[in-house]
């Protein structure tokens, strides 16, 4: 039973959708049929928010591992996480049932739906998500244990992010919008289901699993000598396949993906990862 939920929205200050749709809900309207779930809809990262801007500090939404959360940091989002994991959680033992976090990428990923365990919870969450929205795209991350990724949402006995894209930072589209309100609706018309033992049996769905981040490639100073190649660019999703081109160096050439197995690359060149180089990140696909 779900009996807390908590929707949060500028989780980085830059991601107008979440934003936008709590602020939405919160001034009453929230569709009817959710009232029953009272769900706690918040702002989370407000000085983020005013500035328009992903962090003051430091990222937030890579401070919820049980070592940042003991360190006593002074960075401005280190002690929200502190305050928010007193509110919210304490991770670990939370009083929060299901925790939904939305968020934005600049990288056409759609609607996605990431989900960081594949417990039975998740993966009725994942059916039900792709059967009423067969746009959606799952993403499992699944990497290391739920406890310990530094996500918000794992501050909530369950917790799962709405990611949605391309949007660039700071900009709020309708069309952006629009999917993730409706992703959003999904998941929580998931939870009334949930509560009312009405979920139907649904047949195994596509789910991409996170694999690893491909960064540029970079000389001996560090700059980069490459860029994403226009074929794999804003393709989210989309199966690569071995020898397709990757990268486009600036001396003409191009790298292609040396792996002899199909990738599902994903958060290709997201704006947020840009200063650590990554470039993009890996799935392959399978079905849950
Ligand atoms: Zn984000």
């Amino acid at each position: 039973m779900l009996n807390s939920i908590a929707i949060l929205g500028g989780t980085h200050g830059n991601e107008t959708s979440g934003i936008q749709l709590v602020r939405h809900w919160q001034n009453g309207n929230l569709p009817e049929r959710f009232r029953a779930l009272q769900p706690e809809m918040r702002l989370v990262n407000s000085a983020a928010i005013e500035a328009n801007v992903r962090y003051v500090d430091d990222d937030l939404n890579r401070q919820f591992t049980a070592h940042r959360l003991e360190q006593q940091c002074s960075e401005a989002e280190a002690q929200l996480a502190r305050q928010l994991n007193q509110t919210l959680g304490p991770k670990g033992n939370s009083a929060t049932d299901f925790v939904i976090d939305i968020h934005n990428t600049t990288s056409e990923m759609g609607a996605t739906l990431i989900i960081l365990q594949q417990d039975e919870f998740n993966i009725q969450l994942a059916r039900f998500v792709k059967h009423h929205m067969p746009e959606a795209n799952i993403l499992l991350e699944d990497d290391k244990a739920y406890s310990e990724h530094p996500y918000l949402c794992t501050v909530g006995k369950q917790g799962v992010m709405v990611e949605v894209g391309g949007q660039p930072q700071g900009v709020f589209r309708e069309d952006i919008f629009q999917l993730t309100q409706t992703l959003t609706e999904t998941i929580l018309d998931f939870c009334i289901a949930y509560n009312a033992q009405t979920l139907p049996e649904l047949a195994p769905c596509d789910v991409f699993i996170l694999g690893e981040n491909i960064c540029f490639p970079v000389d001996e100073t560090g700059a980069r000598i490459a860029m994403i190649h226009h074929s794999l660019q804003d393709n989210d999703f989309q199966p690569l396949l071995p020898g397709a081109p990757v990268f486009k160096c600036f001396d003409g050439t191009e790298i292609t993906w040396d792996q002899d197995t199909v990738i599902y690359p994903h958060f290709i060149n997201e704006a947020a990862y840009a200063t650590t180089h990554v470039a993009f990140a890996t799935a392959s696909l399978t079905k849950l």
